[in-house]
């Protein structure tokens, strides 16, 4: 990408920002390395969970997928498994799907042009942005929440950030302050600094290095940045499962590939109308996922033979499991959290 005329003050800013990073960058163990497979891994996992809790689960992802070609020969199941308490399963999955494009479009080599990591499933602007920038040393700025949020307070820029238009528009202002070459570390260093200073509530202006040139706080105004004017749709859903067991056991079953909880395994959806004279409770579980809420039933019918099970799970292709078995399966949040509290 390239950069046009720099302002010198905006420039002036940036490089507040970088020296800021260079005395205060978190000490992250991807920060020791360029490999855009960990690079792209991190990014992913970290988009959506927070560093404290996702550290462990990088740390064990890549240590059984440590390249992209041990990724791509693996089974989805259990690149599942190594997602398990990451939530977003579709991340997984595209992660794995993305290998066998490196695998069968690149050769097995991570692609380093911009487009062409672009093209990889899951990939988005932003991390196509932080991967090209920390890994191949391109200029291209990494816009994400965190971006927009401080360079809109910086610049008490009412630019309303859920335009379609807002990508753009943060890019090309980050690309005015951006010092040559080091879009890789100004990147990480927003992560950073909107991460750990400029917070969504309660900034820290007072550590914050560039505090005296951030209009909305000499104004007063930063409750007003950034600007948001479209709020996003959330759709109710209601969902009814049945958790049907005999003694320890109980029935699973695989996902599609489509909807949500894509490969998770689950609860029958139905059951037979002998079946729901064992029916012994009912819980309702709340759920939130990013467009929408739901509403799961799960009705708990406990058989009163294991012949019962068996027949049911054969004639409606379903796998029998106990609990402890069950921690080798991936199940969407609210079906594990019923499962570990049986
Ligand atoms: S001075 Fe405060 S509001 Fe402005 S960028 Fe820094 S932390 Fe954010």
């Amino acid at each position: 990408m390239k950069n046009h005329k720099q302002n010198p003050h905006f420039i002036l800013i940036g490089n507040q920002i970088l020296k800021w990073y260079g005395q205060n960058a978190r000490e992250l163990p991807f920060r020791n390395t360029k490999n855009p497979y960990n690079i792209w891994i991190c990014e992913i996992i970290f988009q959506q969970t927070r560093i404290a809790q996702g550290m462990q689960h990088y740390e064990n992802f890549v240590a059984r997928f440590p390249d992209v070609k041990t990724l791509a020969n693996a089974h989805s199941d259990e690149v599942l498994l190594y997602w398990k308490g990451l939530g977003y399963y579709s991340r997984a999955l595209n992660i794995h799907k993305a290998s066998h494009q490196i695998m069968n479009d690149f050769g097995g080599v991570f692609p380093e042009k911009y487009e062409d990591i672009l093209y990889l499933k899951g990939i988005g602007k932003y991390t196509a942005a932080a991967v090209s920038s920390i890994c191949f040393g391109k200029q291209i700025p990494a816009i994400d929440g965190n971006f927009y949020r401080v360079l809109s307070r910086i610049y008490a820029d009412d630019f309303d950030i859920s335009s379609s238009q807002a990508y753009k528009y943060y890019e090309n202002l980050a690309l005015e302050m951006i010092p040559s070459n080091a879009a890789g570390d100004f990147n990480q260093a927003m992560m950073d600094l909107g991460s750990e200073v400029c917070k969504p509530r309660n900034p820290l202006c007072s550590e914050c290095p560039v505090q005296e040139n951030c209009i909305a706080f000499q104004t007063g105004k930063i409750s007003e940045f950034p600007v948001k004017t479209k709020k996003v749709k959330v759709e109710s859903l209601e969902l009814q499962y049945y958790f049907v067991g005999f003694q320890e056991e109980f029935l699973i079953k695989q996902r599609g590939d489509d909807f949500i909880w894509k490969k998770l395994f689950e609860f029958p959806t139905d059951i037979p109308d002998d079946f729901r004279e064992f029916s012994i409770n009912e819980k309702i579980v709340k759920h939130k996922l990013t467009h929408k809420n739901l509403v799961i039933n799960i009705n708990r019918v406990v058989l009163s033979s294991k012949s019962q099970l068996d027949k049911f799970a054969f004639d409606n292709g379903f796998s029998i499991i106990n609990k402890d078995n069950s921690q080798q399966k991936s199940f969407p949040k609210p079906l594990e959290n019923y499962i570990d509290g049986l």
